[in-house]
């Protein structure tokens, strides 16, 4: 990025434009102002709201990412990222658990968990069926031929308070906030960027569209389809537990079915949270989370026209399923909701230059994104400067779909 002059005079508002503070726009916003770029960063609702991909209270941070052995890095940046965020905010917001991924030796989960490991030497534990009963009893369901795989990094995320606290970074920064405030044109040209929202309109040298489920409206060339989810969450059965310290983060196979599970177990409040835990510092307690493989048939071509109720049958496939895996554990959900998850063809995100000139791109959840939102960020606010990536991001150019 050459001249980043703003000032009066100069025809821009901003050097940058970040579109969605969402997981990954917040943190770029924040990395972006970190850099001493003027930044005006726009987010339609209020930081940290339920309406896109990052509600939930929880998400899952692995550093033995088997999606791909490229992520694992970009998981480490967001987790010193987050631990950063935690101090300039006072909140909890990374609680590292482990993580047990269970499966076939030759599943995906085992397969790619193992190859991330192996690529970074990770301090992974191998485990066969017997040793999961022995040392996990609240996964002794298991098939005989299935092994874990033992993450000691995995942890668990808070994507409100985090977007919160990385708006507040970015603010703290110097970045100008527009929140309740829609962009509904991105209009690039050879020179800078016009964006319209209702009632003005601001000339940018670059723009960052992070806008989560609503990135085509902006970048229509890429092929994101967002899914409706219903995310549910369970209690334990009277008398048994299943918190975090028996249930950690796992990704698993149901026994004698054709499909997997991932989730988490209860933190019951915040009182009896780690050390250090307090009401308001953003650990305030969860039931045990489970969620399934699948999406459900819901595909939204309109994230707005996302149907936001819970309908009678809907959480019965995955009750049923928490009922074949987990004998401690209610099947019943204690509480259900909807998230849009948005998927490319590859299952990889989208982060970097897009055809268009000046515009930069990052989103593209895939259902795995939030444990790298900091880290995301940092890259999307890399590509904006042309600085060279904290790590080889190729396998997330948005252009690799042209
Ligand atoms: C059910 C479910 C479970 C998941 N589990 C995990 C997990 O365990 N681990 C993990 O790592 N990831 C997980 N993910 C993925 C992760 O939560 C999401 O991928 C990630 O939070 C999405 O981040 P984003 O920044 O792309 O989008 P968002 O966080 O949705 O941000 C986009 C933002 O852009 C704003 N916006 C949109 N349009 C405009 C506009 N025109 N003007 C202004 N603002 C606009 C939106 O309001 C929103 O705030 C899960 C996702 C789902 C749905």
């Amino acid at each position: 990025m050459g001249d980043t002059n703003t000032g009066e005079g100069s025809g821009y508002d901003a050097d940058v434009a970040v579109i969605g503070l969402g997981a990954i726009g917040s943190s770029a916003a924040w990395r972006l102002a970190a850099r001493g770029l003027d930044v005006l960063g726009f987010e339609q609702f209020e930081p940290g709201h339920a309406w896109g991909g990052s509600t939930g209270r929880t998400r899952l941070f692995r550093v033995a990412c088997l999606e791909h052995p490229g992520l694992t890095p970009i998981a480490r940046r967001a987790r010193d990222l987050w631990r950063e965020l935690e101090a300039s905010s006072g909140r909890r917001l990374f609680l590292e658990t482990g993580g047990l991924m269970i499966g076939p030796p030759d599943s995906h989960i085992i397969k790619g968990t193992l190859s991330a490991a192996t690529a970074h030497d990770l301090p992974v534990e191998r485990l066969d069926a017997d040793e999961i009963a022995r040392r996990f009893p609240a996964h002794a369901r298991v098939d005989p031929g299935d092994v874990g795989v033992w993450d000691p990094e995995a942890g668990v995320v808070r994507p409100e308070a985090a977007i919160v606290a990385a708006v507040d970074a970015a603010r703290a920064a110097g970045a100008q906030v527009r929140t309740n405030t829609r962009v509904i044109a991105v209009e690039p040209d050879a020179d800078g960027v016009t964006i319209r929202t209702d009632d003005a309109e601001y000339r940018v040298r670059h723009v960052a569209v992070t806008s989560g489920p609503w990135i085509t409206r902006f970048v229509p060339d890429l092929p994101l389809t967002p899914h409706r989810v219903v995310m549910t969450w369970f209690r334990a059965r009277e008398g048994r537990s299943a918190n975090l310290d028996v249930l950690p983060v796992f990704i698993r196979s149901v026994p004698g079915r054709d499909t997997w599970i991932w989730g988490h177990g209860a933190m019951p409040g915040s009182r009896s949270g780690p050390p250090g835990d307090d009401d308001g510092d953003g650990f305030e307690g969860f039931d045990v989370k489970v969620g399934p493989e699948f999406d459900g048939p819901f595909i939204a071509d309109d994230p707005d026209a996302i149907d936001r109720d819970i309908h009678p049958g809907e959480t019965d496939e995955i009750s049923e399923l928490v009922a074949a895996t987990f004998p401690d554990v209610e099947p019943e959900p204690s509480g259900v909701t909807t998230c849009i998850m948005t998927h490319t063809p590859d299952g990889q995100f989208v982060v970097g230059p897009t055809a268009q000139p000046r515009v930069v791109v990052g989103g593209g959840c895939s259902g795995h994104s939030f444990k790298h939102a900091a880290a995301l960020g940092e890259l999307v606010a890399q590509s904006v400067t042309g600085e060279q990536p904290f790590t080889d991001a190729s396998f997330l150019d948005p252009r690799r779909f042209d």
